[in-house]
């Protein structure tokens, strides 16, 4: 990219993704607390939340955020799934890449403070990304994007998580699947992933945080995979891209933002 077409702002660089942004329900009934996917018959939590609650305990995030649904077939999944495939020009990736990155950016601004608030804490002393479970040995670009483009993350940026395993499936929340470097000890952090479909890798990352001695653990997902073909999600979605976009909309109930500190860790047992 040449200097002349490089965007000149955080906000002009987001500008084009206005027009796809949409927020995660916030929490409240029949929405899944952690992850804000539906839930049935007065469950607060969906199966795959479940799940990861009796797998690893205490060792889940203590919050969980959302920039934006990624519906199936929709541009933002589109962003999300080719700003890292290699395939893909690289003048293209670059482009998705400066629009997510700008748009992480924008939103964390506004919402990191509520990500830290649900979890317990005023704010989060070290950064990290989730890694590949693909197995790639170049740097893969949601480092790039996190911690060389999302100026506002600082010096808090830590590489910190390491894959441990590659025999897990997709979906398997596990205490071992990854592993990551004492450096986090006594600190509290905010695991960052591009795309949040199960929670499976996001969860377990948080697990081996905080068996390196992590305090707390957030984490946010740039985008919330959205499958409209399941129940009523396509009429509810329907519904949903009517309201404009809004950076300030906050994917938690009123009494996390604005930085209230309330006791909302997740129920154990
Ligand atoms: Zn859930
Ligand atoms: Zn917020």
């Amino acid at each position: 990219m040449t200097s002349d077409r490089r965007p000149r702002s955080v906000v002009e660089a987001s500008a084009p993704l206005e027009h796809y942004l949409i927020s995660v329900p916030p929490v409240g009934v029949d929405v899944c607390k952690v992850c804000r996917g539906a839930v049935y018959d007065g469950y607060d939590l969906c199966y795959p939340c479940n799940q990861a609650r009796s797998v690893l305990r205490n060792l889940r995030l203590d919050s969980t955020a959302f920039v934006s649904l990624a519906p199936v077939g929709d541009q933002m999944a589109r962003d999300l799934y080719t700003y890292k495939r290699s395939n893909v020009p690289q003048y293209l990736r670059q482009s998705r890449t400066v629009g997510l990155s700008a748009t992480l950016w924008r939103w964390l601004a506004v919402h990191e403070k509520c990500v830290a608030s649900a979890a317990g804490v005023d704010s989060f002393e070290l950064i990290t990304t989730v890694p590949s479970t693909s197995g790639r040995t170049d740097e893969h670009p949601l480092d790039t994007l996190v911690g060389k483009i999302v100026v506002g993350s600082g010096g808090r940026v830590v590489d910190v998580l390491e894959l441990a395993r590659t025999d897990l499936g997709q979906r398997t929340q596990a205490k071992d699947r990854f592993s990551a470097s004492r450096e986090v000890c006594g600190h509290n952090v905010l695991v960052i992933d591009d795309t949040w479909t199960t929670g499976a890798k996001m969860q377990s990352a948080s697990a081996a945080l905080k068996q390196a001695g992590a305090r707390k653990v957030g984490g946010v997902a740039i985008g919330r995979w959205f499958t409209q073909s399941h129940k009523d999600n396509a009429n509810w979605l329907k519904a949903k891209r009517r309201d404009a976009w809004s950076w300030e909309e906050c994917c938690f109930d009123r009494d996390v933002r604005g930085n209230v500190a309330l006791d909302l860790s997740w129920p154990t047992g």
